[in-house]
């Protein structure tokens, strides 16, 4: 009997990853899924945040996807690793922050590992020549196979027929013929594959799934590391530049205000370790001091975080001030004027 062979798919959540996997299941390939958390994924953090998205349904895609395939996801956290492909990307970024095509590299190489350790015998990417600019051309996802160290056992389904043949292919473990061939920015084959295969929910096609690609997200992590004097961070650091509004009056101390009670309940997860401001005679955002504020820095705070609050209009706002152990204390202020808050502030 024939021995059947097993693939790792990179399942990102989006469309494309799926069909690569759904492609092989029709060979009959056993397949597995792995997705990788980097802490700058979109999904499953922000959405379950915000008031505005609570109509929205909330699901991590990668599992969601897993689920419709009927196959084992494997949620890999990379926070640690990763790090080093955004701090330091070979290749440069894109349009923003994303290292796409180191990423794309680092992923398939640890894929590779995980291959080898499970003994599986190839692995599958979603990709497509010339969808992505930089880092779905011929030539980078040449680099991305010879980076990776994957070689011949990294397959592309969905457009092997403009690839040489890999490893899976000359062996005769998936039959090349029926691969597709889709190039390009259009992804009308895609829908045309997915309604072929009778896949009618799908999450929209990539570019939302990844802070790094997002302009006002980079530019807070660029106003991080500058504050800093140094391009590093961690995971608490990343997830809170997901939340609230982010202002800094100065260059040693920002502030983050929660735009809603979802935020404002997210938050509350951090106060004990940030100096923090609440309104006491109106209700109003809780707010984090990110740096090393001055007296006369809380006291500018604390009329920011007033005129956030249900007493904008207010003479006279009560605002609570506390250190991380130590006694909170109360300050009195007159809200900021929206006009005398200078755009700049605004990360
Ligand atoms: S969008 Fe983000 S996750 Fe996707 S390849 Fe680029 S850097 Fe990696």
């Amino acid at each position: 009997m024939k021995k059947q062979r097993k693939a790792v798919a990179l399942i990102s959540g989006g469309l494309d990853s799926m069909l690569a996997a759904k492609v092989m299941l029709a060979q009959g390939i056993h397949i597995e899924g792995i997705n990788f958390f980097t802490g700058f994924c979109v999904e499953g953090h922000t959405h379950a945040i915000r008031n505005k998205d609570k109509s929205r349904t909330k699901r991590n895609n990668a599992l969601w996807v897993a689920e419709q395939l009927g196959i084992k996801l494997h949620i890999v956290d990379v926070i640690t690793e990763y790090k080093k492909v955004v701090l330091n990307p070979k290749h440069g970024y894109g349009a923003n922050l994303n290292p796409c095509l180191d990423c794309k590299s680092f992923m398939v190489a640890k894929a590779l590992t995980w291959m080898r350790e499970q003994n599986f015998d190839f692995i599958v990417t979603g990709e497509v020549v010339g969808q992505r600019p930089k880092s779905q051309r011929s030539d980078t996802m040449k680099i991305v196979t010879q980076e990776s160290g994957a070689g011949d056992l990294l397959l592309r389904p969905l457009c092997a027929r403009n690839l040489s043949p890999t490893v899976p292919e000359r062996e005769g473990w998936v039959n090349r013929d029926k691969l597709y061939d889709f190039s390009g920015r259009s992804r009308k084959p895609q829908m045309a594959l997915a309604a072929y295969f009778g896949i009618e929910n799908y999450a929209q096609p990539a570019g939302g799934c990844c802070f790094l690609t997002d302009a006002s997200y980079t530019a807070k992590l660029n106003d991080l590391w500058r504050a800093r004097h140094t391009r590093d961070y961690d995971l608490d650091d990343i997830m809170l530049l997901k939340v609230g509004r982010h202002l800094r009056p100065q260059p040693h101390f920002k502030l983050i205000i929660a735009r809603d009670e979802g935020e404002s309940n997210y938050l509350e997860g951090y106060a004990k370790e940030f100096i923090h401001l609440r309104t006491l005679s109106h209700s109003g955002p809780l707010a984090l001091i990110d740096g090393d504020p001055k007296e006369e820095d809380l006291i500018l705070a604390s009329q920011l975080v007033a005129r956030f609050s249900q007493g904008r209009e207010a003479l006279q706002v009560q605002i609570t001030v506390a250190h991380p152990n130590k006694a909170v204390r109360m300050l009195e202020v007159t809200p900021l004027a929206s006009e005398s808050i200078p755009q700049e502030w605004y990360v």
